[in-house]
């Protein structure tokens, strides 16, 4: 599908304000009035289309920016929620019930770590964990009772790409859910176009973009987001991770810049990871040929974007690592931040923060080095002058000194 055009799908969407507004009006409202007592009863029953009836079920403005992520998706619809994590349990929890299992990448972000690993069973729900790739893997951790496989597209923090027509291929075949969490790279990959049932962001990433608020999404089936919202039984309904309808305006506003961005974002990426390979540093990023999922990737992305805005990069120690990120901050390339995303480069060392859910001896199996640096890189606009900079921290610091003799 390399013909596919998110982001002419987002552009295609027409709306307009309440008085002619060029962006749609904000419903600033938690509930809204009927005209007659029998709309309301249908409403509940979930015979009124287009009525509102309280703001935890929906609001014009979560429907707009769900509308315009499901367009992004190329899927029927979506539902915005007050976080990732917010869209990730109530996903699971709509799927799964007690006796079920999933099986999920083993690299994926730490919080859905924790909550597959140390919450779900709490309700009966049992994960197992495989290296999503080996299929051989994937396949024989499928039992009778597994309802979901659970993926990233690119994975945190090792930047693996999914094999997703494969993996969505084995889904099918055991008639289970294939979710994907497509936080890191948005319009590069579709996963729908390649077999994902559901897709899920955290929408505090790249698609918001300016580091200033949570959120998530949905995007799946008419069928299954009407599901989530059921009153009787859905998940989102009955949870309650609703966004805000002030926060929805934001978001959507900020998603008519994200083609720019992200394109932004791969160019500064590629160029510093050229160069730090060129270096012979320990660089891992997915649009370098000697990266493991290159050709996955080239496979399965979107033309124009790029290989995102994601890299890692081994600085050798921990203590170097932690030496490295203070001095790139200080040197203002950058903020010692979790997060991705934000115009600015956010660095952070995975072991220690983001996967520090992990318990060690697996962070090891998954290849996670505690010298690792995680890059979420920004915006610059004169990358070269970052790399520059960069490397006179490196220089400082002694990152890539004894690395020459391990990497050939
Ligand atoms: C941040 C993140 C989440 C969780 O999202 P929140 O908005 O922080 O709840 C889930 N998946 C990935 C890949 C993330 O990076």
């Amino acid at each position: 599908m390399k013909n596919f055009h998110p982001a002419d799908k987002i552009q295609d969407l027409q709306y307009f304000g309440e008085f002619g507004g060029v962006n749609p009006s904000i419903s600033d409202s938690s509930t809204y009035t009927f005209l007659s007592a029998k709309t309301m009863f249908d409403t509940f029953e979930g015979n009124a289309d287009g009525c509102y009836l309280y703001s935890r079920h929906a609001t014009p403005s979560n429907l707009y920016l769900a509308q315009a992520l499901a367009a992004m998706e190329n899927t029927e619809a979506a539902n915005v929620t007050a976080s990732g994590m917010g869209a990730i349990s109530a996903v699971i929890l709509q799927l799964c019930k007690n006796g079920d299992e999933i099986v999920a990448s083993r690299t994926i972000y730490g919080g859905t770590y924790a909550l597959m690993k140390n919450f779900l069973p709490r309700l009966g729900i049992k994960t197992r964990f495989v290296d999503i790739n080996n299929l051989k893997e994937v396949e024989a951790a499928i039992t009778p009772a597994t309802r979901v496989i659970y993926c990233e597209s690119v994975s945190n923090p090792l930047l693996e790409v999914a094999n997703l027509p494969a993996i969505s291929l084995l889904s099918k075949k055991y008639d289970l859910k294939f979710v994907v969490d497509n936080t890191f790279s948005p319009l590069m990959i579709t996963p729908a176009n390649h077999g994902a049932d559901v897709v899920i962001h955290s929408l505090t990433k790249f698609i918001n973009g300016s580091s200033d608020t949570v959120g998530g999404v949905i995007c799946a089936t008419q069928e299954f987001i009407d599901a989530l919202r059921n009153v009787n039984d859905g998940a989102c309904m009955l949870l309650g991770p609703t966004m805000d309808s002030l926060r929805a305006a934001g978001i959507l506003k900020n998603l008519r810049t994200l083609h720019i961005r992200m394109k932004q974002h791969s160019y500064n990426a590629q160029f510093l990871a050229e160069r730090f390979e060129q270096d012979g540093l320990r660089v891992c990023y997915p649009g370098l040929q000697s990266h493991r999922s290159y050709e996955v990737m080239r496979a399965i992305s979107n033309s124009q974007f790029g290989y995102g805005g994601m890299l890692t990069l081994d600085a050798g120690s921990l203590v170097k690592a932690n030496e490295l990120m203070e001095m790139m901050q200080k040197e203002n390339l950058g903020y010692l931040a979790v997060s991705l995303g934000f115009y600015k480069t956010l660095f952070s060392a995975p072991g220690t923060s983001t996967s520090s859910e992990i318990p060690l001896e697996e962070q090891e199996a998954m290849g996670l080095s505690d010298g690792m640096i995680r890059f979420s890189i920004g915006l610059d606009a004169n990358i070269d002058r970052t790399y520059s900079r960069m490397k006179e921290c490196m220089k400082h610091v002694g990152v890539g000194e004894e690395q020459g003799e391990i990497v050939m």
